[in-house]
């Protein structure tokens, strides 16, 4: 469920049923349970779509506007932009982070699989502070373990070793 926007979407037939918002939480509790009660036993007949890449031909440049544009985005991987280019990557400062957990990094993975000419880039990042140091130091091995929990789905001891290395 989409908490935002309050969309339902079964991920077997690829129904969808928008709760309206602002709705008191019990009735919107209320609804997800009829509407996961409903499709329990539907047909897998959806496959969500592709998530969205962005050419690799295109130049640095227009790959940072769809990054900022379309990418997924956190304030450690708007960070990891920020301080390797110098380009503000939101209008407003919202402060600089480095990942705190697996989600963060993996945004920060996919900011460097849209644009890889930011790794050229690292010693700038290791140079910001001890954390990220430690990051772009180990930044292979927990890309591993990242991609490792991506296709399994399943901890993988990713979190625990990014708080040992000061996240
Ligand atoms: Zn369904």
């Amino acid at each position: 469920m989409d908490m935002s926007t309050g969309e339902l979407l079964c991920s077997n037939c690829g129904t969808t049923y928008k709760i309206t918002l602002p709705a008191p939480i019990d009735m919107f509790v209320a609804q997800g349970k009829v509407f996961t009660n409903s499709h329990r036993n539907c047909t897998k007949t959806w496959t969500p779509p592709p998530k969205p890449v962005v050419d690799s031909s295109l130049s640095m440049d227009v790959r940072i506007e769809w990054w900022l544009a379309r990418g997924e985005r956190g304030i450690s991987s708007n960070t990891m932009l920020e301080v390797i280019t110098g380009r503000m990557a939101t209008r407003q400062p919202f402060g600089m982070s480095h990942p705190y957990d697996p989600a963060d990094f993996r945004r920060c993975h996919l900011l460097l699989q849209a644009v890889p000419e930011l790794r050229e880039g690292f010693p700038k990042l290791a140079a910001h502070n001890a954390v990220w140091a430690a990051l772009v130091e180990h930044w292979d091995e927990l890309t591993a373990l990242l991609l490792e929990q991506m296709k399994t789905n399943k901890a993988n001891g990713m979190y625990q070793r990014m708080k040992q290395l000061g996240c």
